[in-house]
């Protein structure tokens, strides 16, 4: 990589970046060539106007000049100009400046300057290009006559569209973008599906937690995370589980929802499509036009409110091995097209009317379940709660009702009467490729605490109602996401039963996220907390952010 700096149109109108100035062109420091170009500049002002006022008084001629007084003349026009190009004048930079500034020696000359001065905007850095016609397109993309979402269909080259977007960014913003990989990812595979224009990739550490004993089958968990303690928190979860016996798991409910909004003239005729829509009958035969969407759709149930004249209408299918967001919509598409034709006066106003609801807090998800809903629980035994653990049965429960019942209820939450399931929920979520967005809906969680066998053990439970997953479509597909999925054994479409490896992956996240709340209401019920982050993440970070 070789530090250059560019000048472009754009970077000179950005108010956060400092344009090259005149100044630039010198081989100085900027204080000591001001401070130059100043005292010649008042200088030679002063000894012209004395010398001119001589000239005046003596009847000397004004155009006669002596040496000095030309020499005087020429700095006074040189400091001047360097003066104008100092203070941002665009003209006097361009006669200094190149603005192609392509000549590699002329962007050294420039790059030692910027080197020197720490008040400039920091260098780019600019890959060695690979050939003109790239150079080329870079310029076409920052001067905006080649839009840069355009490049992959133009070049048929994923990875060189990339490589070329991410040169012209860096030459429109100032900004180096070194840190972010390029190289060793797959373009094509986002092609359309999981990301637009892209300029490269971010890396996320995956650590490994378990052996996840879960109904019977060890699990190997990866979770993708920056957060120091957390892979190790939830790894001392499932040894606790482990030794213990393992985990039990089950399935309650699954079931993607998409929720359209629907407008009519009156509440009345509102109110009658929602009795239309749940007959038994009529349900029959819109589940047939729904399922039309997909082999995998299946159509459970649609659930009707009413605001005034508009009908917000909730559909909940299966949907096989896929998340089904898409699935969903294109069944409620199929159905209000049916509808459209009994109820005319119909207007449709959205596909989604957010009585859905994808990726925002929502009572309705917390109450009726969206995706998979699940009900994970162990029971520790005493010595593992002891040795393990390093806490004791009672404090524990006592925390969890404190913590995770009473204190969630006094900050009014909405699904979150857990310790930290969204900790374990993204983690493991980013590492499998799942939407990370839906983390918000899929933490909701009540973590339940109870002392058994005469008070000796601890019983401990997760519920979780909206756990949405998948192992097809999205980025379930990509490289890394599906090797993850394929440690958990739930790579892509289950052959012998869809919808199976999602089930599984939705079950194994509750089992993790109860490995997570055992582990971390330990931590603060033996006040570990504090002193397990200075372990094992010594950075000056707000340990509390774990507890949250
Ligand atoms: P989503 O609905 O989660 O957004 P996509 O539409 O991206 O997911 O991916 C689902 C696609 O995968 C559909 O076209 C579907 O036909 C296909 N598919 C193949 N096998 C399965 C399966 N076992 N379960 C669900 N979808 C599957």
């Amino acid at each position: 990589m070789e530090l250059r700096r560019r000048p472009s149109k754009i970077q000179s109108r950005k108010p956060s970046q400092a344009p090259p100035k005149a100044s630039d062109a010198l081989p100085l420091p900027l204080y000591l060539t001001n401070a130059v170009f100043f005292t010649l500049f008042f200088s030679v002002a002063y000894y012209l106007l004395h010398r001119w006022r001589d000239k005046i008084r003596n009847s000397t001629p004004l155009h006669v000049v002596t040496f000095p007084e030309i020499a005087a003349i020429v700095s006074l026009i040189a400091s001047f100009i360097y003066l104008l190009g100092f203070f941002g004048i665009d003209f006097v930079q361009s006669f200094i400046i190149s603005p192609r500034a392509s000549d590699d020696e002329e962007d050294d000359d420039l790059h030692v300057v910027v080197r020197d001065n720490a008040c400039r905007p920091p260098p780019l850095v600019v890959p060695t290009l690979a050939s003109e016609e790239d150079e080329e397109i870079i310029r076409s993309v920052v001067d905006g006559t080649i839009p840069s979402y355009s490049l992959e269909s133009r070049l048929g080259d994923c990875k060189r569209g990339a490589a070329i977007r991410r040169e012209a960014l860096q030459r429109m913003t100032g900004r180096s973008i070194e840190g972010l990989p390029i190289e060793g990812f797959d373009y094509e595979s986002i092609l359309g599906q999981c990301c637009e224009m892209p300029v490269g990739y971010v890396q996320i550490p995956v650590g490994i937690a378990g052996p996840l004993l879960l109904d019977e089958f060890e699990y190997s968990v990866p979770m993708a995370t920056t957060e120091g303690c957390l892979v190790a928190s939830t790894n001392r979860g499932c040894k606790a589980i482990y030794m213990s016996g393992g985990a039990t798991s089950v399935l309650l409910r699954d079931g993607m929802t998409r929720a359209p909004v629907v407008r009519f003239n009156s509440a009345k005729r509102a109110s009658e499509l929602k009795f239309f829509v749940e007959d038994p009958v009529n349900f029959d035969t819109l589940a047939v036009v729904f399922n039309r969407s997909s082999r995998f759709a299946r159509l459970q149930g649609i659930q009707c409110a009413i605001a005034g004249k508009n009908v917000y209408m909730r559909f909940s299918c299966s949907t096989g091995d896929a998340m089904g967001m898409n699935m969903v919509s294109k069944g409620v598409q199929n159905a209000l097209d049916y509808l459209q034709s009994d109820f005319p006066d119909m207007d449709i106003i959205g596909i989604s009317g957010n009585f859905c609801s994808d990726k925002k807090p929502a009572a309705v998800n917390w109450i009726e379940g969206r995706g998979k809903s699940v009900v994970c629980e162990a029971v520790i035994k005493e010595e593992v709660v002891k040795k393990v653990l390093k806490t004791n049965v009672d404090a524990l429960v006592e925390l969890n009702m404190l913590k995770n019942l009473a204190g969630s209820a006094v900050a009014g939450a909405l699904g979150g009467y857990n310790a930290h399931a969204s900790n374990i929920v993204s983690a493991v979520f980013i590492a499998t490729g799942q939407d990370p967005a839906q983390n918000i809906e899929s933490s909701h969680c009540i973590t339940m605490m109870e002392a058994v066998n005469n008070g000796k053990d601890l019983h401990i439970s997760v519920t979780m109602p909206s756990i949405e997953v998948g192992t097809v479509g999205g980025g379930t597909q990509l490289a890394s996401q599906s090797a993850c999925l394929n440690l958990l054994g739930v790579k892509g479409a289950n052959k012998e039963s869809a919808g199976s490896n999602a089930r599984l992956l939705a079950t194994i996240v509750a089992g993790s996220v109860l490995a997570g709340e055992l582990s971390l209401m330990s931590a603060i019920a033996a006040g570990q907390l504090v002193k397990s982050h200075m372990k094992y993440n010594r950075s000056s970070k707000d340990v509390t952010k774990v507890a949250s």
